[in-house]
């Protein structure tokens, strides 16, 4: 299980396990495993997927993974016959326990596990928008690993877990004055120091492959490939992974020799990879968003294997969502499907309404919804959210650094 080498997608070529970069360009890693039929573990969560994550053990506790169910109100609504749900969050009454409410739950547990495999137990680094940090939180909680986080301050208040009351020893959260990409920008310095180890972002295969598990799941509940997959994207870490997954479902041969159709989505006005695909001029950013999880100044869009490749083979499609757009769609998923769902998914829904209204969707076609977060709502009754507090704001990386050194 878990077994496999790395290759550069533009030439093949094998590289050591832990790399997170190509020696002859940029192209992205990708994983390439053994098995070329997967076998459904009865492990929990998305280890049941051991055939196609990167690690070797699992993080027994680290439970969370996708929900696959087919939809009725929001397909009624849209007038869709085959819509599939993959809900990515804590709705329990339905089975899904993602412990901080997004997909991810899902990346940073094989992260996780394959830093521990690794060996030489270094302080991972991770910039982030909240979400992710939030789930590098959560598992550092389970495994004890050292865990480093940069944060934008205007992220703060998505810093939260359910497991400890006062926050977690091991991590270090530090504050960041600016956005994500001010974020990245420190980590970047920090990661290169002995001891610490750069996350890596869409380059790292772990945190890939672990969202591909949302394709996985769809795949093995409906016994073939979805034909359209729709996903609000900032990165778009999440679209080349449902692709990479779909290649080895296609590869596997029961599934089906047609990829789904990327229907990726991002939210008007900060839309580089909508502007990149539509050949717009990209506008100048704009801080106020329906959601800024969703903001990534520099996608991998134009590398090997990257986003714009992922849109071109699966014959895919962006769309832009207006603030208006996304918190309507936001009402009639509520609504309709009676979870709560959070800001950046109902960029999701707004791009499957505009593509049944529009024909470009019929329907009878076969479709995957990733709601890539929800059910903060529902965590909420039953379990009590315990803030992460930073123990500094650094608005570049000298005091960061400075700060480090003062606590070794
Ligand atoms: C991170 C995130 C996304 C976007 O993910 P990509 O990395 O761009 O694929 C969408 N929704 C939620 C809730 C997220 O946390």
């Amino acid at each position: 299980m878990g077994e496999y080498r790395l290759r550069c997608v533009s030439d093949r070529s094998v590289q050591p396990a832990y790399s997170l970069a190509c020696p002859h360009d940029n192209s992205l890693l990708r994983t390439d495993y053994q098995a070329r039929q997967i076998e459904p573990k009865s492990l929990p969560g998305i280890w049941r997927f051991l055939d196609w994550l990167p690690v070797q053990g699992i993080i027994a506790k680290a439970e969370g993974a996708p929900l696959t169910y087919k939809s009725r109100g929001l397909a009624k609504e849209l007038g869709l016959e085959n819509l599939y749900i993959s809900f990515n969050g804590y709705w329990p009454e339905r089975g899904a326990k993602n412990p901080t409410c997004s997909f991810k739950d899902l990346e940073a547990a094989p992260t996780m596990q394959r830093l521990l495999e690794r060996g030489d137990n270094p302080t991972l680094v991770v910039a982030s928008a909240g979400n992710t940090a939030r789930a590098f939180a959560h598992v550092s909680s389970l495994t004890g690993q050292p865990l480093l986080l940069f944060v934008p301050e205007k992220a703060l208040d998505r810093m939260w877990t359910t497991s400890i009351a006062k926050g977690v020893e091991q991590v270090t959260l530090m504050a960041v004055q600016g956005d994500y990409y001010d974020a990245i920008q420190i980590a970047e310095k920090v990661q290169s120091l002995p001891g610490f180890a750069a996350e890596g972002g869409a380059r790292n295969i772990a945190r890939r492959d672990g969202m591909g598990c949302v394709m996985l799941d769809a795949a093995l509940n409906l016994a073939r490939m979805p034909e359209h997959y729709f996903q609000a994207v900032g990165s778009g870490t999440g679209g080349i992974s449902a692709w990479e997954a779909a290649l080895r479902l296609r590869a596997d041969g029961r599934f089906g020799s047609l990829l789904p159709r990327l229907h990726l989505a991002q939210n008007l006005p900060n839309a580089p990879i909508y502007c990149a695909w539509k050949g717009l001029e990209a506008e100048s950013p704009c801080s106020d968003m329906f959601d800024d999880v969703l903001f990534n100044r520099k996608p991998p869009y134009a590398i090997p294997g990257g986003v714009k490749d992922a849109l071109q083979e699966t014959r895919g499609e962006v769309y832009g969502i207006t603030d208006q757009q996304a918190a309507a769609a936001k009402k009639l998923f509520e609504q309709s499907e009676e979870i709560d769902i959070l800001n950046a998914p109902a960029i999701a829904v707004a791009a499957l309404e505009q593509a049944a209204r529009s024909g470009s969707i019929e329907a009878k076609d076969i479709i995957l919804l990733n709601i890539t977060g929800g059910g903060l709502a529902r965590i909420k009754e039953e379990h009590t959210l315990h803030r992460l507090m930073p123990q500094i704001t650094v608005s570049h990386w000298e005091p960061a650094v400075q700060f480090l050194e003062g606590k070794r």
